[in-house]
């Protein structure tokens, strides 16, 4: 087993990421390069440009995590408050490091201009950091190990945090961090709940503290990620191929994909594979279900067209749904879903023909059919299936829901694998 990874506490410093404009998105770049690392970002916290706040933060977090990176506030101006607020914490003194002051006087030079007086803040470096040179801006980075913890102070805009992360953190880390070798697993799953998915997974994965396993959930779609961390990769492996079968076995068809694959991209390749052809007709998702089947490139080769058809006489003029069937049954009714994928079917000459008609919500709810209620009907060589669901959430939720579950209804129609528990036949 490996030695335990640093833990690591990012800082967001500018007072315009507390306001409704702007978004702390270094914090997403930075965990994601760490995550790979093997190093788990245990909290984020955005301070204004405040220096004694910033001061505070920087001393709880550096007791807290070994690795604590600061993002913004290196600027020339008055509100960058970093470097002082890093001096502060610390202990440490800043002074103009004559290196950088050289470099920045130079820079100024090369782009023609003098270098305004405040730019000199710019050349402040504390005691004992190692300067981070930063060729797309003016704020250099430092590295400081202080106390067994090291703080990294990096520049705000992402184009200048980037790359010195890449070019100047990354290898730094590298070479402190205890080897790591980390491989991955990512499941796509659809036709259940995430609560339901929990429940059935849970007793497999909560054995195993390595692979780490983490589930996001969004509108009937399920993402596994199992992160094996070993020293080396036949490890990592070994670890994986021992809980992957048994998630597996568990979810058996209902996990779409291996890759990452959307279950838009997943369904086309089967259809390609078999050469044959899919239609839309469309209800309550006005054209969500053809965009995304056609978001695939390579989509034209068997996505024929749509249907959004959502007056009784669209239904009735193009995909000749009877009048008399629509006053019997109302829009939103199994018979009336069938009758727009046969007639989607039959009009296109598609293989299948895929049908949505629902009530999205928050209007048009009635006792019979509540907000949420959807039906998806699939035309195919096999016959028409219709199904009725009742979708939790709100109207873009509902709509989510019915698309990806139009999709699986396709996918499990060309697979042959029986419908989930979680869906109920008319
Ligand atoms: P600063 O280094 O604080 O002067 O920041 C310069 C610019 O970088 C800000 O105006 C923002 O546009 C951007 N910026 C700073 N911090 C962040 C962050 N955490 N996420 C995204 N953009 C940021
Ligand atoms: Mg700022």
């Amino acid at each position: 087993m490996a030695e335990t990874l640093p833990d690591a506490e990012i800082i967001a410093v500018g007072s315009e990421l507390l306001t409704p404009a702007r978004l702390d998105t270094n914090s997403l770049y930075l965990t994601e390069k760490l995550n790979a690392l093997g190093v788990e970002v245990v909290r984020k916290t955005i301070v204004g440009d405040d220096r004694e706040r910033l001061a505070a933060t920087v001393r709880e977090c550096s007791r807290a995590a070994r690795l604590v990176i600061l993002t913004g506030g290196l600027g020339p101006t008055e509100d960058d408050v970093t470097r002082d607020a890093v001096a502060l914490a610390t202990g440490r003194e800043s002074r103009v490091n004559e290196d950088v002051l050289g470099w920045l006087v130079n820079r100024f030079e090369r782009m023609g201009r003098k270098m305004a007086e405040i730019n000199k803040r710019q050349s402040y470096i504390l005691d004992g950091a190692e300067v981070l040179p930063n060729p797309n801006g003016t704020a250099p980075g430092q590295w400081i190990d202080h106390d067994g913890t090291i703080l990294m102070l990096l520049p705000g805009p992402s184009r200048e945090l980037k790359p010195m992360f890449e070019q100047e953190c990354l290898p730094r880390l590298e070479r402190i961090l205890p080897k790591q070798i980390i491989r991955t697993l990512f499941y796509r799953v659809a036709g259940m709940g995430e609560s339901d998915l929990d429940a059935l997974i849970a007793p497999v994965y909560t054995r195993y503290t390595n692979p780490v396993t983490t589930i996001l959930a969004a509108a009937g779609d399920i993402q596994i990620h199992l992160r094996a961390r070993c020293e080396t990769a036949s490890e990592a492996e070994s670890l994986l191929a021992e809980v992957a079968p048994q998630i597996e076995t568990l979810l058996g068809e209902r996990i779409y994909s291996k890759d990452g694959s959307a279950l838009e991209a997943v369904a086309g390749n089967l259809l390609r594979e078999r050469q044959q052809t899919i239609a839309v007709a469309e209800n309550c998702t006005g054209g969500m279900l053809g965009e995304r089947i056609s978001s695939v490139p390579g989509s034209s080769n068997y996505f024929v067209g749509g249907f959004v058809t959502y007056t009784e006489r669209m239904k009735t003029e193009l995909l000749g749904v009877a009048a008399d069937l629509l006053e019997a049954h109302t829009a939103v009714s199994e018979e009336v879903a069938r009758a727009m994928a046969e007639g989607a079917r039959q009009r296109t000459g598609a293989t299948y023909a895929l049908s949505v008609t629902g009530i999205a919500g928050p209007d048009g709810s009635s006792e019979a059919t509540p907000a949420g209620t959807v039906f998806l009907a699939l035309a195919g060589p096999d016959g028409t299936t219709a199904r009725k669901f009742r979708f939790p959430g709100d109207r873009e939720r509902v709509r989510g829901f019915a698309v990806q579950t139009a999709l699986d209804m396709l996918r499990r129609a060309m697979l042959r694998a029986p419908a989930p528990d979680s869906w109920r036949a008319c």
